[in-house]
C-alpha cells in the first residue's frame, strides 16, 4: 500500500506519541481495566483522532490510508485494549456520522469528537443477538417528534466512559428484514439510558467493555441517523471499515509479537546455545513471518480497494478472517517460543495471545466471514 510523505510524517509522531505518552502507563491501565479519556483528549488535541475527517469540523481531511497509519502504530503499543478503545472511536463508530449524518449533527458532534472530548460507542450486539444483527430486539417507537427507545444492549466497548452512543434499533416489525433497524445517536446523560455492568474480560483489559440500557429512552426525531429503515445498509457498509481496521490492528500487532520472538530466540540459551540455532524454532519463525506478510499484502489489497470506493465485502471478509486468525497462530507459536515465560503477565507475548483471541470473534466472527465470502463464491 504505497503511503505519502504526508502519512510517514504521520506514523513518526505516533509512534513517538505511543513511545512517550501510551507505553510508560499501559502496566496501569491493564490493571485499572480502563484507559484514561485524558489520552482521548491529549490525542485529540495532536489531530490523531480526526485525521480523516473533513476540515470544516477540525478534521485533517487525509485519506483512508492515514487510519491504516493510525491502528498500525497504536497496535504496537503494547496493550491491545488501548488500541481497540480508540479505535473503536475513531473507525468504529464515528465514521457513521460523517457518512450518514446530517450537517446539522455533524456540527453539533463532530468537532468533539475529533478533539477527543465526546468518546464514541457502538451499540449493536444484545444478551440475545450477536451475529444476526438483523434479529436485534431493541426498539425505536415514534411518539411525536421523538423516538423512545427500549431495550438492552452488551459487550459495548467504550460502554462505560462513553458519551455519545450509535445504538441500533428496530424501527418496524414487518417488511424486509434488512429495513426494519435503525440508528440512533444517544448522548449519555439523556434520562432513562444507563451503563449497567462494567464486564470482566479475558483480554483487552484496558478497553472497557460495558451493559447498556435503554428505559424508554427518549431521543429527539434529529437524532436519528440518516432515513428511518436504513440501519441495516449504514451497518453493513461502515462494517467493511470495521473489519479492515481489525486485520490491519492483527497484522502489525503480530509482526510486533514475531520481533519479539527474534530478540528472545536469540538471547535464550539451551543446550549449550541460542534457542535460534536450533532449526525447529527458527522454520517455526519462518512460517509465522511468511503467514504475517501474506495477511499484510492481503490487508493492504483490500484496503486499496475500500479506498478508491471500489466493491469490496468479499476482500475484506478474506482479510478479516485471515489476518486474525493468523495473529492467533502467531500468539500461539510465540507463547510455546517463550517456554515458561511465555505463560508470565510480564512477557508482552502473554498479553498478545489474551488480548488478539478477541479478534476472530468481534466485528464480525470468523464463521460469519466464511459465510459472507462463500455465499459471495456460490451467488
Ligand atoms: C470484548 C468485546 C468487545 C465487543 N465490542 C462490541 C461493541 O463495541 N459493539 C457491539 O455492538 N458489539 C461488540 N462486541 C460483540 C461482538 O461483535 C459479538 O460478540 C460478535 O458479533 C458475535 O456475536 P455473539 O457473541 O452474540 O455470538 P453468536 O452470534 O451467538 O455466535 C455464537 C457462535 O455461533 C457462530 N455462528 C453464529 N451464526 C452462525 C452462522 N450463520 N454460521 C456459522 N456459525 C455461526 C458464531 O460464529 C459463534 O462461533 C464485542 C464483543 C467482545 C467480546
Amino acid at each position: 500500500m504505497p503511503f505519502s510523505e504526508d502519512h510517514e510524517l504521520f506514523r513518526e509522531s505516533l509512534k513517538r506519541f505511543v513511545q512517550e505518552e501510551i507505553l510508560p502507563h499501559v502496566e496501569e491501565w491493564e490493571e485499572k481495566e480502563e484507559t484514561p479519556r485524558s489520552l482521548f483528549e491529549q490525542m485529540g488535541e495532536l489531530g490523531f483522532l480526526g485525521a480523516e475527517y473533513p476540515p470544516e469540523y477540525g478534521g485533517g481531511g487525509a485519506d483512508f490510508r492515514m487510519s491504516v497509519v493510525l491502528a498500525e502504530e497504536l497496535a504496537r503499543c503494547r496493550s491491545g485494549g488501548v488500541a481497540f478503545g480508540v479505535i473503536v472511536h475513531t473507525d468504529m463508530s464515528s465514521p457513521w456520522l460523517v457518512h450518514f449524518g446530517t450537517e446539522a449533527q455533524k456540527r453539533r458532534y463532530l468537532p468533539d469528537i475529533i478533539l477527543g472530548r465526546k468518546i464514541c460507542a457502538l451499540a449493536i450486539t444484545e444478551p440475545d443477538t450477536g451475529s444476526d444483527m438483523a434479529a436485534l430486539s431493541t426498539r425505536a417507537v415514534r411518539d411525536g417528534d421523538d423516538w423512545v427507545l427500549t431495550g438492552a444492549k452488551t459487550f459495548i466497548t467504550n460502554g462505560v466512559n462513553g458519551d455519545l452512543y450509535f445504538v441500533a434499533a428496530r424501527t418496524r416489525d414487518g417488511g424486509p428484514r434488512r429495513e426494519r433497524l435503525s440508528q440512533f445517536l444517544v448522548e449519555r446523560d439523556t434520562p432513562g439510558f444507563s451503563v449497567g455492568r462494567k464486564l470482566k474480560k479475558t483480554g483487552m483489559l484496558a478497553s472497557d467493555t460495558a451493559e447498556l440500557v435503554f428505559d424508554e429512552v427518549r431521543v429527539p426525531g434529529e437524532n436519528l441517523l440518516g432515513a428511518e429503515g436504513q440501519g441495516f445498509a449504514q451497518l453493513v457498509s461502515g462494517l467493511q471499515r470495521e473489519r479492515l481496521m481489525a486485520a490491519v490492528l492483527c497484522v502489525s500487532a503480530a509482526r510486533q509479537a514475531l520481533e519479539d520472538c527474534a530478540e528472545y530466540l536469540n538471547q535464550r540459551h539451551a543446550f549449550g546455545r541460542p534457542l535460534s540455532r536450533f532449526q525447529a524454532l527458527a522454520h517455526r519463525l519462518a512460517d509465522m513471518a511468511t503467514e504475517a506478510e501474506a495477511a499484510r499484502q492481503l490487508t493492504y489489497h483490500a484496503a486499496s480497494l475500500f479506498a478508491s470506493g471500489q466493491e469490496c465485502t468479499r476482500v475484506v471478509s478474506m482479510a478479516k478472517l485471515y489476518a486474525t486468525e493468523m495473529a492467533n497462530r502467531v500468539a500461539y507459536h510465540a507463547v510455546q517460543m517463550h517456554g515458561g515465560y511465555g505463560y508470565m503477565r510480564e512477557y508482552a507475548v502473554e498479553r498478545f495471545a489474551r488480548d488478539y483471541r478477541l479478534w476472530p470473534i468481534a466485528s464480525g466472527t470468523s464463521e460469519i466471514m466464511r459465510e459472507i465470502i462463500s455465499r459471495d463464491l456460490l451467488r
